[in-house]
């Protein structure tokens, strides 16, 4: 038989994984199994869908099941890998549809299986009207809810970037909306300084931000939702979104002994080869390398998930590719406040014993008297006897947050203060000050 190629999940991870393969090689038979009714949906999306600015959940669909077949890759939708078999090289597959069982040889294997939003195992949470949002059948239920139940009051807990982001799809909808945060601040991966100006742009937009408040049970009132109870009191809510972070889908992996890492993500190597051989990850699954601190950390995002999905394709498409690995670089925004962040935090720069410079600039997006300037601060982050670049943290309006991109380029690059502050960035009144923001926050340092 030809070489058989076996793909687990059929997001992002797994299906650029696949198409890679595709591309370069026809002679491979490829099977991708989804244990959902989609393939190549965009996860990030979903908060844009509940807050309604996308009008229909099929526009997060990148490419269908059926585009995926005509361009040869066999997808097996609502079939779930449930066992792996390393000794005969066998999947073993449940076909939810069929309800049947069956084995499924490979000659390798990438495991694309994603993560699980983490749970909250407080009373209560079986409520109708609580809902966590990692899937587009999640997302639809909590739009016919939002629909259907007309909700008033809405909570929203966990302080990060998809509390966040949450948060402002209800106060889209015009929802009264409250976000619950068991740790000291919002937006956890941002310094406490830099998380406050988060904060601030919550309150303005009437959200209530509750900070050291762990969600101690939901009360309910005929199965549903009525309040959530926190040591701050009763939060009244007839609608709930618990987003308190990802854990790794990596129980098939465990289960056959493969080597996992920093939180239990299957651990892979630059090229994405897993502790077994013809054994690949990739993705929410996997671990991934970080530049700067020089060792592998679980740091779940989508836009790894496809970089790391292509390195698999391209190895088994026959090139040697290798990820270099992430800075640590994230973006999101709440309403117009753009809140982004790369490298590491002062907090992480403590943890890994590096003896850190802080500075900080307020400035502005364009030139302080063009029409549409907005407010930015940037955090820049550098370490004390060399001079080298370490991170940044950027909130502010419309135009600031992808200012991020060019200290992720910069930390990528090695680049120390002074190299960083004479590079040769764009400027006009429209776009930017004369000393670009980040800039002027690295000038503090130099
Ligand atoms: P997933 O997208 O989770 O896909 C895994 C697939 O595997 C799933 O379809 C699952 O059904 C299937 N599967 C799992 N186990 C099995 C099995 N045993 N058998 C068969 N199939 C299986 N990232 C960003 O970079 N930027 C953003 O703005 C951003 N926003 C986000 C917003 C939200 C609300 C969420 C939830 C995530 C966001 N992310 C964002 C993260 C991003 O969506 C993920 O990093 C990305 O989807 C990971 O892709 P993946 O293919 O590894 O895993």
């Amino acid at each position: 038989r030809k070489e058989r190629l076996v793909i687990v999940g059929g997001d992002a991870a797994g299906m650029s994984a696949a198409s890679q393969v595709r591309r370069l090689r026809s002679d491979v038979e490829i099977i991708a199994f989804e244990r959902g009714a989609f393939t190549s949906y965009a996860l990030c999306g979903l908060p844009y869908y509940v807050a309604g600015y996308v009008a229909e959940w099929s526009q997060l669909i990148a490419r269908t099941p059926e585009a995926h077949r005509r361009n040869g890759i066999d997808v097996r939708l609502r079939t779930e890998v449930i066992g792996l078999d390393l000794a005969r090289r066998e999947v073993i597959a449940l076909d939810h549809e069929q309800r049947r069982e069956y084995r499924e040889p490979f000659d390798q294997l990438v495991l694309a299986t994603g993560a699980r939003p983490r749970e909250l195992a407080v009373p209560g949470r079986d409520a109708a009207g609580i809902f966590t949002l990692h899937g587009i059948e999640e997302a639809q239920a909590l739009v016919d809810w939002l629909a259907r139940e007309r909700p008033q009051r809405a909570a929203v807990v966990g302080g990060g970037y998809i509390g966040i982001e949450i948060a402002e799809a209800f106060r889209a909808r015009g929802l009264a909306t409250t976000l619950i945060e068991a740790g000291e601040q919002v937006m956890p991966m941002l310094d406490p300084d830099m998380a406050e100006l988060v904060e601030r742009a919550l309150r303005e937009e009437q959200v209530t931000v509750l900070t050291k408040a762990p969600v101690e049970a939901f009360a309910t009132r005929g199965g549903r939702i009525r309040a959530v109870i926190t040591p701050a009191g009763e939060i009244a809510a007839d609608v709930v979104v618990i987003g308190i972070g990802v854990e790794p889908n990596s129980e098939l992996a465990r289960a056959t002994g493969l080597v996992v890492g920093e939180r239990n993500a299957v651990h892979v190597d630059d090229r994405c080869r897993t502790s077994e051989p013809g054994i690949w990850a990739a993705g929410d699954c996997a671990d991934v390398s970080h530049r700067l601190l020089g060792r592998s950390v679980y740091f779940p995002l989508g836009t790894t998930a496809n970089k790391q999905g292509r390195i698999c394709g391209l190895n088994l498409g026959g090139r040697d590719a290798r990820f270099p690995g992430i800075v640590g670089t994230a973006i999101t925004r709440f309403g117009d406040t753009e809140i982004a962040r790369t490298g590491l935090s002062e907090r992480e720069a403590r943890v890994a014993g590096l003896s850190v410079i802080t500075g900080h600039a307020r400035s502005t997006t364009r030139s302080g008297y063009f029409p549409g300037a907005s407010w930015m601060t940037v955090k820049m982050l550098a370490e004390e006897s060399t001079g080298r670049l370490l991170g940044a943290q950027i909130v502010g309006g419309p135009g600031a947050g992808k200012r991020i991109d060019t200290v992720a380029t910069a930390l990528s690059a090695g680049l120390t203060l002074e190299e960083f502050i004479y590079l040769d960035l764009a400027y006009a009144p429209p776009f930017s000050p004369v000393w670009d923001p980040v800039v002027v926050a690295a000038r503090k340092l130099a």
